[in-house]
């Protein structure tokens, strides 16, 4: 097996390369491809309405791949809070053996998914959270630096630092993510200490991905310099596709003088976000972003790992 490592080896999946949990993209058709080509496909919870819907979702995985697949369930502010605990109720009710967390006091949901055996892979912005998530007995952590796509915590720590820190402080094995988007950046998380890569934004450019062709092509097109950093204001700081709404976004989190959330609200909401993946115009609301910087080749790389040279296809 060329690219077994810890994480390989306890999922059961034959590449290093876990798609992240992504707001309205996290479908069963991009999950079960992401599965199908050996890496961990993850649907996202909160991207189905109601944990009825989720439990559906699941099913529709099921029928699409044989192979593991996990759910993310993201524990962050939200403007109609989810019943967390439901969501979670599903996923251990329909056998699946992975679970993507991420977000503020994991703590309960991870003792319940550890209590049915879970494995548990949690994302963290900091070696202080990292710690946190050790004693909750998490099986991997996902080292989220500061390049990431979406919340990208507070303390704005880039992975070359990060994923070191992470080497020698932590017991608990660790994946990559932010800022993946090739088969160099996995050579590269892997030489750093990394048993893998987390990478989301890449995958919203496949084929598979359930979103607007615009969408694609945008981020395709798009280049280092254009994303926006959101709600710091109220410390849950997002990294966006720097589109019109990011930037009218950010002249009112910069200007307004209450500092409501309210304020802001609309322009962030992912309901709007959830438009543009649906209707394809841009403009229409704000999502989550970083540019992999594409290159027109179908190879994501090639690189050597232990002596070996390997090609990872996209
Ligand atoms: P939403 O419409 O509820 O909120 C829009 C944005 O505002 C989100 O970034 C949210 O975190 C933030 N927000 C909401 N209330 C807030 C408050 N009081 N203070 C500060 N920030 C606040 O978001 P949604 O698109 O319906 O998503 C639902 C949940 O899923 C949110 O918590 C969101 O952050 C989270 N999420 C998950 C993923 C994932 O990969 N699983 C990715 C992005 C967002």
């Amino acid at each position: 097996m060329p690219f077994q490592t810890t994480l390989t080896e306890a999922l059961g999946i034959a590449i290093p390369v876990v798609q992240g949990g992504m707001q309205w993209v996290g479908y069963a058709e991009l999950a079960s491809a992401v599965s199908n080509a050996g890496g961990l496909g993850i649907i996202t919870a909160l991207t189905q309405p109601s944990p009825a819907d989720l439990r559906k979702e699941i099913q529709r995985c099921k029928m699409m791949t044989s192979k593991p697949f996990a759910v993310n369930i993201t524990l962050l502010p939200a403007i109609v809070p989810p019943d967390y605990d439901a969501y979670a109720q599903v996923v251990i009710d329909e056998g699946v053996r992975i679970v993507e967390t991420a977000g503020n006091s994991p703590g309960p949901i991870i003792k319940k998914l550890k209590d049915a055996n879970i494995i548990i892979l949690h994302k963290c912005t900091t070696i202080r959270h990292a710690l946190s998530a050790q004693k909750l007995r998490v099986d991997f952590l996902s080292i989220d630096g500061f390049e990431c796509a979406g919340h990208i915590g507070e303390h704005d720590i880039t992975n070359f630092v990060l994923l070191r820190r992470a080497a020698q402080s932590l017991t608990t094995p660790f994946i990559a993510s932010g800022g993946f988007g090739d088969g160099e950046g996995l050579a590269g998380a892997l030489a750093l200490g990394a048993c893998g890569i987390n990478m989301g934004t890449r995958f919203m450019c496949t084929a598979e991905a359930p979103i607007h062709e615009n969408v694609k092509q945008a981020i395709v097109a798009a280049t280092e310099g254009d994303t926006e950093l959101l709600l710091r204001r109220w410390r849950n700081t997002s990294r966006l596709f720097k589109n019109k709404v990011a930037i009218e976004a950010k002249k009112v989190e910069k200007e307004s003088v209450t500092g409501k959330f309210e304020e802001i609200a609309p322009y962030v909401s992912g309901k709007r976000g959830r438009n543009v993946f649906i209707t394809g115009d841009i403009d229409e609301g704000v999502f989550s972003f970083f540019s992999p910087l594409l290159s027109n080749s179908a190879v994501l790389g090639s690189y050597s790992h232990n002596g070996c040279s390997y090609r990872v296809n996209g």
